[in-house]
């Protein structure tokens, strides 16, 4: 009596750990071992393979594939399933194969095979094979067992199915929010300058009020600024959709970096009298192999970053020479990104959402400056906290040893 309820309690035990697979956390793959792990104490079999109609070409693929000990090579090479697997999905049942020469001596001569369908509801049914290398033939105990199993497969396998068909979605979706993202900060960066442009057009063509040519400088100004401002935005856009497909070309050349951050600043200063900047640059800075055009592009956004997220703050920008790489770091002491946000601001349109009230912008500059410098096979963090952000550009360096004078190098 004991005995019975000890026996009771353990198949009652397995029963709950076959059931907990269905609801398992763990990836599909992860399931389905843990299944044909325990499925080994109930079953007896060499080799498994699951095949899985594929959605494209319409063919049985394998899916997965186990073997334990005999045969254990048989893992990689898992067609020997196949005619017996193409066979089930056109009968649509289950259909066991034996050897036609029994008594070999070679085990691995002999197969035993069963085969059952699984997933058969669904557009894309599959099939599952168990081998026994030299027998025994499989049993009615052993085609009910297999079926239980093949049940339980179906199950994982459509949580699989499930599962991608949701990630599907989640893609969907947030491309989808990437297109509202862009269409409302596009028509938001376009409506604002053509706005200036529209108003001080309008005002200048009045023709009941005469403007003295100091006031008609100043409108023609704010004019050319916002006509400037447009340009930028479309050279951004078209940047970033020719980064994104691999279009952009690149012209490189042998460049000082130190010269050029310093001619960006420089530029900076006439515009910006404002911002503070101080430089901490190494002595001797090797050259790169890079485009100075485009760098300068990344130099840009980071000094036009600071100045609008970072208003009132010091921008510290060094530049310092490791074994292999250039280390250029632009340091402000302003407000930082919040933590959460940190990861995304290099993806396009995304924009700090407390931030994007104080300053235009499209939120494409950082998604430009990562795609830049990876072209240079460098990279772009960021760092941020209260205190300040902090954005550590790696670029390697060529391997040039000769001075580099200033008529080589741009
Ligand atoms: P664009 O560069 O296209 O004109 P943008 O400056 O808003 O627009 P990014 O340069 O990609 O876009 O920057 C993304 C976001 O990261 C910014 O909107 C801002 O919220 C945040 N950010 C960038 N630099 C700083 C900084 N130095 N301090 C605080 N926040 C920053
Ligand atoms: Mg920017």
């Amino acid at each position: 009596m004991a005995n019975q309820s000890k026996t009771s309690s353990s198949s009652s035990d397995r029963l709950n750990h076959y059931f907990s697979l269905l609801s398992s956390t763990a990836s599909w793959k992860g399931t389905l071992e843990e299944l044909f792990l325990i499925s080994r104490d109930d079953f007896i079999f060499d080799n498994l393979v699951i095949y899985q109609t594929d959605s494209e070409t319409g063919l049985l693929e394998v899916l997965f594939a186990k073997s334990t000990g005999r045969g254990k090579s048989a893992e990689a090479d898992a067609s020997w399933g196949e005619s017996l697997a193409n066979r089930i999905i056109q009968e649509n049942r289950m259909i066991c194969e034996e050897p036609d020469e029994k008594g070999h001596r070679d085990r691995l001569a002999q197969p035993y095979l069963l085969g059952l369908p699984i997933n058969t509801e669904d557009k894309l049914p599959g099939v599952l094979v168990f081998i026994r290398f030299g027998g025994p033939t499989f049993s009615e105990d052993d085609c009910r067992f297999a079926q239980w199993t093949a049940n339980l497969t179906t199950s994982i396998v459509r949580k699989k199915m499930l599962d991608e068909f949701m990630s599907k979605i989640e893609d969907i979706q947030s491309v989808t929010k990437l297109q509202a993202d862009f269409i409302s900060t596009i028509s938001h960066e376009l409506r604002s300058p053509l706005g200036f442009i529209k108003g001080y057009t309008t005002t200048l063509l009045r023709t009941d009020t005469n403007w003295d040519r100091e006031t008609q400088k100043d409108f023609l100004e704010i004019i050319e600024r916002e006509t400037n401002n447009l340009t930028d935005l479309i050279e951004d856009l078209l940047d970033s959709s020719r980064l994104q497909s691999g279009q952009m070309k690149f012209d490189f050349h042998l460049v000082r970096i130190d010269s050029l951050i310093r001619d960006e600043v420089n530029r900076t200063h006439l515009t910006n009298p404002e911002q503070k900047i101080e430089l901490d640059f190494e002595t001797e800075i090797p050259v790169i192999e890079g485009d100075p055009r485009k760098l300068a592009q990344v130099f840009d956004n980071l000094l036009s970053n600071a100045r609008k997220y970072a208003p009132e703050a010091m921008l510290q920008i060094r530049l310092r020479k490791e074994k292999k790489h250039l280390i250029i770091e632009f340091n402000d002491d302003g407000q930082g990104i919040p933590e959460v946000y940190q990861s995304r601001i290099f993806t396009r349109f995304f924009r700090v959402p407390e931030q994007s009230m104080k300053a235009h912008g499209t939120g494409l500059g950082l998604f430009i400056c990562k795609q830049i410098i990876e072209n240079h096979e460098g990279s772009i963090h960021v760092s941020s906290s209260q205190d300040g952000t902090s954005f550590k550009i790696s670029l390697p360096y060529a391997l040039v040893t000769k001075k580099i004078t200033a008529e080589e190098s741009v």
